[in-house]
């Protein structure tokens, strides 16, 4: 019944952001849908998709935002983060650019969001283990070093996705709480 589906105590808006391919808006659509796409179907303009989960007996709505198109060059307005409160930043680990460009997306983070956001690095695709570029441990490193959440997943093999979004929503609750 809608009216059911309509109740949360909490609603945190957690925003996608990498560079274009490396699986953001399958993992989204994995999380809310549990669904995956063989072809990227590009998105027009911004996105977001709901889904509540429990943490602690208390309802928590996370509304998680993607954007589309040229990704890096996007253009992105303020709109995008204003109110984020998790940020998943997310590359490809067969595609060593990907990795690269995670300097720049946490400059727009710094730029754009707020300075208490919870991050979470998410090195996607390991169901791709034989074209692996970028080892755990670097991604690791990475994340130690800019004081980031960190977790490998697979949107294709439904490896790790819930708990990627569990573990960046219990985060954020226990910091808000
Ligand atoms: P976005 O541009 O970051 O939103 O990336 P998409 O979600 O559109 O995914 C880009 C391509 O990578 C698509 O062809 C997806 O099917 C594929 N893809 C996404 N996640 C995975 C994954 O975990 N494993 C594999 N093998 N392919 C993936
Ligand atoms: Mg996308």
């Amino acid at each position: 019944n809608n009216s059911k589906k309509e109740e949360y105590d909490m609603l945190y808006k957690i925003v996608l952001i990498g560079d274009s391919g490396v699986g953001k808006s399958n993992l989204l659509s994995r999380f809310c849908r549990g669904e995956f796409h063989m072809e990227s179907k590009p998105t027009i303009g911004v996105e977001f998709a709901t889904k509540t989960i429990e943490i602690s007996g208390t309802q928590i709505r996370a509304q998680i935002w993607d954007t589309a198109g040229q990704d890096r060059f996007r253009s992105i307005t303020s709109v995008y983060y204003r109110g984020a409160m998790g940020a998943l930043l997310v590359y490809d680990i067969t595609k060593h650019p990907t990795f690269d460009n995670l300097d720049r997306w946490l400059k727009e983070l710094q730029k754009f969001a707020e300075s208490n956001i919870v991050v979470m690095l998410i090195g996607n695709k390991t169901d791709l283990e034989s074209l692996r570029a970028i080892t755990s441990d670097s991604g690791k490193k990475f994340a130690e070093e800019n004081h980031l959440l960190f977790i490998e997943t697979s949107a294709k093999d439904t490896i790790n996705v819930d708990l990627a979004f569990n573990i960046i929503l219990s985060e954020i609750f226990s910091l808000n709480s």
